[in-house]
């Protein structure tokens, strides 16, 4: 007896690494104990899952844990299982299911009701995941809730209710006054496109008051003066970024070239030169040398061009090296000047895109929220490479 008991420990381990459970979620220990008291039936599905046979040992599997009321653990670990290959209505119903049992622990009670949303937000059922996440706010599963329903509110640019569950958590979730700044900023711009301008200014503010997100904050600010008219005062707010993140000067020196009036460009050249002298690395000389050549400047655009060339060597420096090159060579060089800019440009528009760093997603887009991780200011502004070396 002792011996076909280790054996069907043996066996339920089995089960959960065969089918590559994570033990993770699971209490195999728990589970373990309480297969000593399994039926055969759980055999039959074991026998099944070791001939790879996964689809016929879940069938057995399921259908002996409805008949036997088998221990809410295995029962979770089956349900989760399902939920994995996509068959969420399974899940849901053993979930379902569990709930009803009236002698659950609290413990194995909330874990069914976390499992329960999960399984919603998975199936794509966000109203009925949003109310089984909420049902677990204020409780020991708080947090975990809260981030998943920040998350739900977030994929559909609800920005609102994600800034509200942020605000009223018990303890700041991790990263909070980053990704509070961060909603405050999407709010504000949501704002700078009705033309609410105090709306605005009021919730950039309350962005500037946590610290978070300093850079967009900055941008924003300037994009607020600039509606108002107030271009001195634009320019103040930009000027600080180089203080604050160098790098973010390639999104301002754009929108210099870009949103400024074109008529006091002219005056920006020694700022923009200076943030260049300072930091070449940065990725705004396409938009600097628009700026410079648009006031007749190609000198002073090819000295500053060279000089990063040696500094800070780029392909984008380089496309702009190319440029400005065809500007003061002699007729029959400049053509082969613009022959090598076209070819470098048409790879960059190809290949240079913004990446996030913490899922690698690239795309030619500068995005303040990755749309592939989530992740909030994961984007450096500046655009690199992928050349794919061939084997
Ligand atoms: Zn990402």
């Amino acid at each position: 007896m002792i011996e076909l008991e280790w054996w069907h420990a043996l066996m339920v381990g089995a089960l959960f690494f065969g089918l590559g459970w994570g033990a993770g979620r699971v209490d195999l220990g728990a589970v373990v104990r309480s297969a000593t008291e399994l039926p055969r039936a759980y055999l039959r599905g074991l026998n099944y899952l070791l001939q790879g046979r996964r689809d016929e040992a879940l069938a057995a599997l399921s259908e002996a844990a409805e008949e036997h009321r088998a221990p809410p653990e295995l029962l979770l670990a089956v349900a989760a299982l399902r939920r994995e290959r996509g068959e969420f209505g399974a899940a849901i119903a053993i979930h379902r299911a569990l709930a009803k049992r009236e002698e659950l622990p609290e413990s194995v009670r909330l874990e069914v009701a976390a499992e329960l949303a999960v399984d919603f937000h998975r199936a794509g059922m966000l109203d009925r995941a949003e109310t089984a996440y909420r049902a677990l706010l204020g409780g020991p599963r708080d947090e975990w809730a809260r981030a998943a329903l920040v998350a739900i509110f977030e994929s559909e640019r609800e920005w609102r209710g994600a800034l509200e569950l942020l605000g009223t958590a018990p303890t700041p979730l991790p990263g909070a006054r980053e990704h509070y700044a961060h909603l405050c900023c999407e709010l504000a711009e949501e704002a700078l496109a009705k033309g609410d301008l105090g709306e605005m200014r009021r919730l950039l503010e309350e962005a500037a008051a946590t610290r978070g997100a300093p850079l967009r904050v900055l941008l924003l600010s300037g994009d607020l003066k600039a509606a108002e008219g107030l271009w001195e005062e634009a320019l103040a707010a930009w000027q600080q970024i180089e203080g604050v993140a160098p790098a973010g000067l390639a999104l301002v020196i754009r929108r210099l070239a870009t949103v400024w009036p074109i008529e006091g460009r002219s005056t920006l050249l020694p700022t923009v030169r200076g943030w260049l002298q300072r930091h070449p690395e940065v990725d705004g000389w396409e938009w600097a040398v628009d700026l410079e050549l648009e006031n007749g400047c190609s000198e002073e655009a090819y000295r500053s061009v060279q000089a990063a060339l040696r500094t800070a060597p780029s392909w984008q420096v380089l496309e702009q090296f190319f440029r400005v090159a065809a500007w003061r060579a002699p007729e029959p060089w400049r053509a082969d000047f613009d022959r090598a800019r076209d070819l470098l440009r048409s790879s960059l528009v190809r290949l240079a895109r913004y990446a996030c760093q913490a899922c690698g997603f690239r795309a030619r887009e500068h995005y303040w929220r990755c749309p592939a991780c989530g992740g909030w200011g994961t984007f450096p502004p500046s655009r690199s490479l992928e050349i794919k070396e061939r084997e």
